[in-house]
């Protein structure tokens, strides 16, 4: 969340004083028109907006490609462990893949790791930076694999003109308090596909879906209820409005720190790189101690890689114990389809990752730094590169 403020108290108190919360019966129309307007944005026919975060999107999506018992899907071992834990809930196992030195899934590891049981992958935009996409639908189309998008770090970015989100069969996204744009919590999914849009909303409405008009196509199955408010609909509409300066002014701050600090500082590459919605500036040292050195020297918004806690595999910890579900029936490891499937999590899985991140820096942007701000922090990290 960077920008919130008398536009969404505005939107949010003419829900409370119309006293319409629920989606469905009111006159204001809130959630229903933010997935008009966002699917406009995107460039799709159909989103949801949903209570339950990125993590509920994801899970509906993969449901939504009737993923489950015996299937494998591709993610990568650099991603919030939602990512991993989206796939268990649907009772699949999540394999990992390497990333490269942009931070996505590396397309090269995609293609030695896929099986009969592969069933989908699941390219992460982290930290604003966009996958090669082109190349993974490629690979998928090869091997017909479902794409499904993780867009949470990456709300409205693009690769290749064309928004992240929509290379893929289905998009997922995050609207909780740290992403692009934010409701404190929320997410949303879209997508072209009609039956694939059926089955992902009908995860989201505990089997009935009782406000919709939508005829289902299949027998409607039950799920959970991750139904949105108005509230959170009236306040996703202004940040959508936001949206595109937010990214822009990332871009600048973004580009600038570049510009003017590449002669002492080693910035890692991105498959698009005027396309990178620069959340943060990554930078590459020699090794872990330089990269802490110069971490220790910025204070606060620098962070090792490294560091990313649930965001690296090794660190999921209800997979490296097992313990994928409250209950040992239910847990996906357990399950006879799913024996013989390659659930391994060790260091030994994906070295590169490892080594990566313990070389990177991040620094986090802010898109209101002042000229004044972005000219200390300059100096700052120019300073500390030394
Ligand atoms: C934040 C995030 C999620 C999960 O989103 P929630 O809204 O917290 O459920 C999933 N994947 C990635 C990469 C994320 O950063």
């Amino acid at each position: 969340m960077y920008r919130i403020g008398k536009e969404e108290i505005d939107a949010a108190a003419k829900v409370i004083y119309s006293k319409q919360l629920f989606r469905v019966g009111g006159e204001l129309h809130e959630c229903e028109n933010f997935e008009k307007e966002w699917a406009e944005k995107l460039g799709v026919k159909y989103s949801l907006l949903i209570t339950g975060g990125g993590t509920a999107a994801l899970t509906s999506a993969i449901a939504a490609c009737q993923i489950g018992p015996g299937d494998e899907v591709l993610i990568p071992g650099y991603t919030w462990i939602a990512t991993a834990s989206s796939v268990l809930t649907c009772g699949a196992i999540p394999v990992i893949c390497e990333i490269d030195e942009t931070l996505t899934i590396d397309p090269e590891d995609i293609k030695r790791k896929i099986t009969p049981q592969t069933k989908a992958i699941i390219p992460v935009h982290m930290a604003g930076h966009p996958c090669e996409m082109d190349t993974i639908c490629q690979i998928a189309k090869e091997h017909g694999l479902y794409v499904i998008e993780d867009c949470c770090q990456n709300d409205g970015g693009t690769y290749k003109g064309k928004r992240v989100g929509t290379w893929g069969d289905i998009g997922c996204f995050s609207f909780n308090y740290y992403k692009i744009i934010s409701s404190g919590e929320g997410g949303c999914f879209a997508t072209n596909n009609e039956e694939l849009f059926q089955r992902a909303a009908c995860y989201c409405d505990c089997g009935s879906f009782f406000w919709s008009d939508i005829e289902f196509k299949f027998p409607v199955f039950v799920a959970q209820q991750f139904r949105a408010n108005e509230i959170q609909g009236a306040i996703m509409r202004e940040q959508l409005k936001k949206l595109d300066s937010i990214i822009a002014d990332l871009k600048r701050v973004r580009k600038t720190l570049i510009t003017e600090l590449s002669d002492c500082l080693k910035f890692i590459p991105s498959k698009s790189p005027d396309e990178d919605t620069g959340v943060n500036v990554v930078i590459e040292f020699p090794d872990e101690a330089a990269g802490r050195a110069f971490c220790e020297k910025i204070g606060a918004i620098a962070m090792m890689g490294i560091d990313h806690g649930k965001h690296i595999f090794t660190n999921w910890t209800p997979l490296q114990t097992k313990t994928a579900y409250h209950v040992p029936a239910m847990n996906p490891f357990n399950f006879p389809q799913n024996q013989g499937l390659r659930a391994n999590y060790g260091a030994e899985v994906c070295p590169k990752t490892l080594e990566l991140l313990k070389k990177y820096a991040f620094v986090a942007i802010n898109p209101d730094w002042t000229e004044d701000e972005l000219k200390d922090i300059i100096a700052k990290l120019r300073a500390a590169a030394k």
